[in-house]
């Protein structure tokens, strides 16, 4: 999709990256994967853990759930009570490690206080660890070798791919330094040779450091915190924040309609790179199924 900016249309057109229409084509080619495999007698499986009925959780849980059936993959949910100790959440973990049919284990997050989340990730098998969230997927990360990848940032990557931007020496800066999204997410870029700068809050003249940026990346968490001020004319930006606002109208970390006529490519909220990180989970448990047939 395209739009011009009444402002720049003479020159320019900016790319609206189209996150819904990505995640559909990924969910296609590994739904046709997954049909080919079962052919060949194997099932992916994918386990899905709820502790407590929170309703964000429930509809993030729900969305797994269909797109799973979608793509073919079976899930097993597991919803616990929010009474449900550690120890019983970590000994159901064990068992599905154990479990030879499931290729990916999930516990959404977040826990209940009273379960460490730490320990409930590290309990998790790196060989199904989907969500990429173990130290040792993101210690796999951090030195390149191969392994899970956060869903959320891994979906970036194919966002960018598969809309033609180009990544290799191309400057990036990342805004956040979060275990899911920024950190992550800087190591990927690093990996697709970028140039790579990463900016938190401590962050000095951070206006001045974004504008540097050829590729922006937004995980900052405040609504509409990015102007037109932080944005170098024809950058492309990614806003990965999610808010919802009094009305239920969902935006992102970025001004969408003030910096849109400034980039060259931008994602929306909604569907810019929400669509990817589910995509990028039915995709982590289809490769970790085709790993533990090679094994
Ligand atoms: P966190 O709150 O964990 O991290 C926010 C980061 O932004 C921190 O590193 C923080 O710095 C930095 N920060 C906060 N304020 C400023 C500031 N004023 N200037 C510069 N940096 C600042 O958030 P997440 O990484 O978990 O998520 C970020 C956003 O992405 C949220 O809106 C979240 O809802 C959304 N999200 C969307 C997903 C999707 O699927 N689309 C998935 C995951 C998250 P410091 O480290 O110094 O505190």
């Amino acid at each position: 999709m395209v739009f011009g900016s009444e402002e720049k249309r003479s020159y320019r057109m900016v790319q609206i990256i189209d996150g819904k229409a990505i995640s559909a084509t990924i969910k296609e080619e590994l739904k046709e994967k997954v049909a080919a495999m079962k052919t060949e007698g194997t099932q992916v499986c994918l386990a899905v853990i709820q502790v407590g009925d929170d309703p964000a959780s429930s509809v993030y849980v729900g969305n797994k759930k269909k797109a799973c059936a979608f793509v073919g993959i079976e899930s097993l949910a597991y919803e616990l009570p929010e009474s449900t100790t550690q120890e019983e959440l970590l000994s159901l973990i064990e068992k599905l490690n154990a479990d030879s049919k499931v290729n990916g284990i999930l516990v959404q997050l977040p826990l209940p206080a009273h379960i460490d989340e730490n320990k409930v990730i590290e309990t998790i098998s790196p060989a199904k660890d989907v969500d990429g969230f173990h130290p040792q997927s993101v210690g796999r990360l951090c030195i390149g070798q191969k392994g899970y990848v956060s869903c959320t940032p891994a979906g970036i990557i194919q966002l960018l791919k598969r809309s033609g931007i180009a990544i290799e020496g191309k400057e990036c800066v990342v805004i956040g330094r979060s275990n899911i999204v920024g950190k992550p997410m800087s190591l990927l870029m690093l990996r697709e040779n970028a140039t790579v700068t990463v900016a938190h809050s401590r962050t000095q003249n951070l206006k001045e450091v974004c504008k540097r940026a050829d590729i922006l990346i937004v995980a900052v968490g405040k609504p509409k915190m990015i102007t037109p001020e932080y944005v170098k004319e024809g950058a492309v930006v990614i806003d990965v924040g999610i808010h919802r606002n009094e009305g239920g109208k969902l935006c992102g970390d970025v001004d969408f309609d003030a910096v849109m006529p400034h980039c060259s490519a931008i994602t929306p909220v909604p569907g810019g790179v929400g669509p990817m990180t589910i995509a990028m989970l039915m995709n982590n448990c289809v490769e970790s199924a085709v790993l533990s047939k090679q094994l």
